[in-house]
């Protein structure tokens, strides 16, 4: 009796790759072919309009209504000469994907006919009904209305035959309901504290961008196979699978050649994606079987993430076309590497990068140090909320566990910049300044090596690690909104900016009355950053690490430094909900506490439903997949044992059925301990959703839920192990982890 296991195994091996037809035009050519970008904009709307929209994307002028309907009128005919006929406000909300609702161009004449339309008012704001939306009790359903922005930051672009809007969405109280609208105040309040810093060194600086590169891993699974694992299906993991005999212990798949099937997938992805405007740039296997890694070049920030947002859904569709199905689980498989998104985050200004080292200027090198340190400030005060912000059910399973970070925010910055710090904190002030004949005291700050600094030092667990010319925020998870993240970093850093600046400017009030500083030799700008700074130095330390992140010392170390090690991910969202991270998103206009309030309802309440399913998935396989056919694979073996027993004498019969006995009994154990834990695991769900505060369930879930979804795992695993492999329903590791 070999069922559909080993139907869809033949099946997978068979398939053939796709034919992906290449297009005829350069990547240069066809790169953004279907967005609205300045290009398109420049050809299709009159050219004072393009300029004023120049202006309210580059410097955040106004958007007038009468530039609207310009915009919307070069917007349509755009679109409808590239075959589009619907258009449609593009949003985040507070779930994992983005939301869409499409409306077709056409509108009454007036004259029982029909026109397309497509007016400014329809560009600019929408009124979709959101009330099925994660709100966390803001919009109660008498308001069930929220309304969506364009935000003309992100350019407008075609999927199929819609013209895809990007949107803020915000409830009608005016309170946020996705990830946008909070993004972009971070964004802005980090350019304004960024570029007030900058002026201590360069007054001419207009802005600051905050830059994200991220780099997307994700699993393939042959369609077929993955629709044979209920709990993949169900859940996006596998809630039971024992080891592959080989997995990635060869580390033969890192940078292997990729398989035919993959490499037409990602062909026609990069194609799309390019054509959206996505600078796809690097691509290749990551270290677990049936794992890649797409990475584009990074982008402002906003960008980035709606960019980000864009590939997983493409990644999707595109890999249904190719058989295939993508898993951006975290964690998709047990024992093997999961998969994150290293956010890879820089600041720059109008003229230059901030965070890359070797300066032409003493001034430049002080500088990229002030902003280093900066950084670590607010990554040292909010380690906690940083932690929060890359939490979720899934990524629980993956931080800590093969070569991802460990759920405890650290920095690591290499020995070249550690020096540095070092110079700068422990140096005699008259070291950092060094005479200078005409120009009176001049600042000594040292080099680091350009060099040294791309190629030396990787620390590959450290979750948020200095790379040369920017910081990698590795934690985030593969599945995340990558703006959840970037809201608390950029906040975080900007706040810690606009801190420093207050206490530079005090100091600069006063030593400027000391009597060395009256006659212009020293300046006193330098010097009071210098004094600042190495109170910072000092101050962060505890955030820089260089160690093994992975060590029990480490952890007990983490705890005497003050960081945060909670591993409890309900426990770790109570970090939104403290008062320094109240305060910073309140004074920095980024969310108010309501919003925060209702967005830990959110996760609370998304935590505990996806453990909900789990547990429910799991159960089911237990009872009507996992326990019958353990079942019939031992009823089998007692048929034989019986069988002996009537050739043989009962003492030689048995003799020669140890092994099986042995089997049947640890059958029967393994069984039942399923079923017990299975009623227990049912109950324990039964008290939890008894508890009306979404808080204290998500934590019971946590504490009482998600332990049994281990222990019926490992029986499980056993079973595989030993019940008939003609027998077993599941498509096993070995089988759905190696493409061929
Ligand atoms: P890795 O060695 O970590 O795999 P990659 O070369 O794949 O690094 O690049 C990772 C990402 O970092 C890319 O998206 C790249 O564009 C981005 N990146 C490079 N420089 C910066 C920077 N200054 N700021 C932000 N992102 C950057
Ligand atoms: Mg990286």
């Amino acid at each position: 009796m070999e069922g559909l296991r080993f139907k869809v195994i033949g099946e997978a091996f068979a398939k053939k790759p796709l034919d992906v037809a290449m297009p005829c035009e350069r990547p240069s050519e066809y790169f953004g072919k279907k967005v609205f970008n300045r290009e398109k904009m420049y050809k299709y709307l009159p050219k004072a309009v393009y300029e004023k929209m120049i202006d309210v994307m580059d410097n955040g002028a106004r958007l007038d209504r009468d530039i609207a309907d310009a915009v919307a009128s070069g917007m349509k005919q755009w679109a409808t000469e590239n075959g589009v006929t619907h258009y449609t406000h593009w949003f985040q909300p507070l779930t994992e994907g983005t939301a869409e609702k499409h409306d077709s161009f056409i509108e009454h004449n007036g004259k029982g006919g029909m026109v397309e339309e497509f007016t400014g008012k329809l560009l600019v704001q929408q009124e979709p009904d959101a009330s099925s939306f994660p709100s966390g009790g803001i919009r109660s359903t008498f308001e069930a209305r929220g309304y969506s922005a364009w935000d003309p930051t992100s350019p407008v672009f075609i999927i199929d035959d819609t013209l895809c809007i990007p949107t803020v969405f915000i409830s009608y109280s005016g309170e946020s309901l996705d990830y946008k609208a909070p993004l972009l105040r971070a964004l802005k309040a980090v350019n304004k504290a960024a570029t007030d810093v900058c002026h201590y060194f360069d007054p001419d600086v207009k802005k600051v961008v905050s830059n994200l590169g991220w780099e997307q891993e994700y699993f393939l699974v042959d369609e077929g196979l993955y629709a044979a694992r209920p709990d993949l299906l169900l859940t996006g993991r596998t809630l039971m699978g024992h080891d592959s005999a080989k997995n990635q212990q060869m580390d033969d798949h890192y940078f292997g050649s990729i398989p035919e099937r993959v490499a037409a997938y990602m062909r026609d992805l990069e194609i799309q994606a390019l054509e959206l405007g996505i600078p796809c740039k690097t691509r290749h296997n990551e270290v677990a079987p049936n794992q890649f890694e797409l990475a584009p070049i990074f982008e402002d920030t906003n960008l980035a993430v709606d960019h980000n947002m864009l590939l997983m859904s493409l990644m999707k569709r595109v890999a249904r076309k190719h058989g295939f199905r993508v898993l951006l689980h975290e964690k998709p498989f047990a024992g093997i590497n999961g998969s994150g998104k290293h956010n890879n985050w820089s600041l720059s200004t109008d003229t230059g990068t901030l965070l890359h080292a070797p300066g032409r200027t003493p001034e430049q090198n002080l500088r990229f140090a002030v902003f280093i340190v900066e950084t670590l400030m607010g990554v040292y005060r909010h380690n906690g909320l940083l932690k929060a912000s890359i939490m979720s059910a899934t990524n629980a399973h993956r931080l800590g566990a093969n070569e991802a970070p460990p759920a405890i925010i650290s920095s690591f910055l290499g020995t070249q910049l550690s020096e540095l710090l070092d110079h700068i904190e422990k140096a005699d002030k008259d070291d950092l300044f060094r005479l200078d004949g005409k120009q009176g005291l001049k600042l000594d700050i040292p080099q680091i090596p350009e060099l040294l600094i791309d190629n030396t030092d990787r620390n590959r667990t450290s979750p948020f690690a200095f790379t040369g010319n920017r910081f990698e925020f590795r934690a985030v998870g593969s599945e995340a909104n990558c703006a959840s993240a970037m809201i608390a970093l950029n906040s975080a850093v900007a706040e810690a900016l606009t801190d420093f600046k207050i206490r530079v400017d005090q100091k600069i009030d006063s030593i400027s009355k000391n009597k060395e500083f009256a006659d212009g030799r020293h300046n006193p700008v330098m010097h009071a950053i210098i004094d600042v700074l190495r109170e910072d130095i000092k101050t962060c330390k505890p955030i820089r690490f260089d160690g093994n992140g992975y060590s029990d010392e480490w952890v007990e170390e983490a705890q005497k430094r003050g960081l945060d090690v909670e591993k409890s991910c309900p426990k770790i969202f109570e970090r939104y909900l403290d008062d320094s991270s109240i305060q910073m998103f309140e004074s920095l206009g980024v969310m108010t506490k309501k919003e925060l309030e209702a967005r830990n309802e959110v996760k609370w309440e998304t935590y505990t439903k996806k453990v909900q399913i789990e547990a429910r998935v799991l159960g089911d396989l237990s009872m009507n997949h996992i326990i019958p056919v353990a079942t019939a694979y031992q009823s089998r073996l007692l048929r034989d044992v019986e069988r002996m027993r009537t050739v043989f004498p009962t003492e030689k019969a048995d003799e020669l059925s140890a092994r099986n006995l042995k089997l049947i009994e640890e059958i029967a154990h393994r069984t039942a301990s399923i079923e017990t834990l299975v009623d227990e695991l049912v109950e324990a769900r039964k008290i939890a959703n008894r508890l009306a505060d979404e808080h204290q369930k998500a934590i019971a879930y946590h504490d009482n839920v998600t332990p049994y979804l281990d222990a019926i795992r490992r029986q499980i695993d056993k079973l595989e192990l030993i019940v008939d492999d003609a027998l077993w329903p599941l498509p096993k590791y070995r089988e759905l982890l190696f493409i061929r």
